[in-house]
């Protein structure tokens, strides 16, 4: 059996994407600037079009709507943009300690180049308190950057509280929505931020096409200079196909999506009850109410390292993450389960499961089937865990 549960890294993509991207390829392959003739009008027009699409599923504006080559990409763009067109006003940027390192990186980066960041911490199940954004805004505060949902943890921030107070400061504040398109409603009104990341491939779309959504009106420096595209604020030949793809998953993301939301977080809940009842010494990560994203689980299995129970999922057909950073290739615990205040080897114990609309009871149970094997297996080879038995043989 082959078990697809690292939908927090990417998802497959509906055929009915696929569909829908294939004739920019093939048919309307031209150039959408190109307008002096008429393949080359289509794309434009077809540009203009998706546009549009994007932005009614967003409660934006058409003209709000920024296409870029992925979630990092405007991640990067939000936070460098707004502190090179802003420096004159200040320097200081507000944002948390469990952000995706596309924000954190661009932050570092900032940071070494005259700019100072707050970090706001975490409580023990990820939230960032809205009453910690307000005492961190100093009269040199251009940007606060918090995400909507954590990709590791779930954890659902609390942003339409921390869109007033910057609002209220007049302070810009973007928020990293990756991860919640798709798991949760989206809408810019309704939430009050001024700007927006998000990325097709985490919600069945295509891999490299994101959005970065920007509120009329606020300053924002180019990243990438060339020609005029994106109303001359993001240079590069329009991905048209990948436009359309991104376009067609986020309406069949929404469409239905309280009925998914319902599947995914029964997988979720059955996931988690299950694991918690076969499996001791285990701890579960991140919220346990409504604010964890509908379809992330995260637990951490004392005396075994998230790495090696990896291994064995992957030999037993099952796919799933570990708490310790995985594009960077090291083996630091995750940023954010040290966040929660997890010690080192707890956090190095740590697994996460994300499940999909697609995701069925049977690919669940055999999860929970497999996985208590796999920790038992692991934890005889742990000496630690071995004196652990002890003493409780000693105790009985
Ligand atoms: C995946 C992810 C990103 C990066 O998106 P890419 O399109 O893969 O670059 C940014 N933020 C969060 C929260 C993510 O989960």
């Amino acid at each position: 059996m082959k078990v697809y549960m690292d939908n927090n890294a990417t998802t497959a993509m509906k055929k009915e994407v696929l569909e829908e991207m294939l004739p920019y390829y093939t048919e309307i392959y031209g150039n959408a600037s190109s307008k002096f003739y008429e393949v080359g009008r289509q794309a434009d027009e077809a540009v203009m079009e998706i546009r549009e699409r994007v932005a009614k599923q967003l409660g934006a504006k058409t003209n709000e709507i920024y296409f870029t080559a992925s979630g990092c990409e405007a991640d990067n763009w939000a936070i460098k943009g707004i502190a090179f067109a802003n420096k004159s006003k200040g320097n200081h940027i507000i944002t948390s300690a469990i952000e995706h390192h596309a924000i954190l990186g661009a932050c570092e980066f900032l940071e070494k180049n005259g700019f100072s960041v707050t970090y706001l911490p975490v409580d023990e199940y990820g939230r960032v308190n809205p009453e910690d954004v307000e005492n961190a805004i100093t009269d040199k505060t251009i940007l606060v950057s918090v995400m909507t949902a954590n990709n590791e943890i779930g954890t659902i921030q609390p942003i339409r509280e921390i869109a007033k107070i910057c609002k209220a400061h007049k302070v810009v504040f973007h928020t990293d929505a990756v991860q919640a398109i798709g798991h949760m409603p989206i809408n810019v009104e309704d939430l009050g931020v001024d700007m927006l990341s998000l990325s097709a491939h985490k919600f069945h779309g295509p891999k490299g096409v994101g959005v970065l959504y920007i509120r009329n009106g606020v300053r924002i420096e180019n990243l990438i200079h060339g020609g005029g595209q994106e109303r001359g604020k993001r240079a590069a030949t329009e991905n048209t196909a990948g436009m359309a793809g991104l376009a067609k998953a986020l309406e069949l993301a929404n469409t239905d999506l309280d009925k998914k939301i319902e599947k995914m977080r029964t997988m979720r809940d059955r996931l988690i009850t299950g694991i918690s009842k076969n499996i001791p010494y285990c701890r579960l990560n991140g919220p346990t109410d409504d604010t964890r994203l509908c379809n992330n689980v995260n637990f951490s299995f004392r005396y075994v390292e998230g790495e090696s129970i990896l291994m064995l999922l992957d030999m037993k057909g099952i796919a799933a993450s570990s708490g310790s950073a995985c594009a960077s290739g090291s083996l630091d615990p995750s940023h954010v389960l040290l966040a929660i205040g997890l010690p080192h080897e707890i956090a190095h114990g740590s697994v996460r499961f994300s499940v999909s609309d697609d995701t069925t009871e049977e690919e669940v149970d055999y999860v929970i089937e497999t996985l208590p094997k796999i920790i038992e297996r692991l934890r005889l080879m742990s000496p630690l865990y071995e004196e652990v038995l002890n003493k409780e043989e000693e105790e009985a």
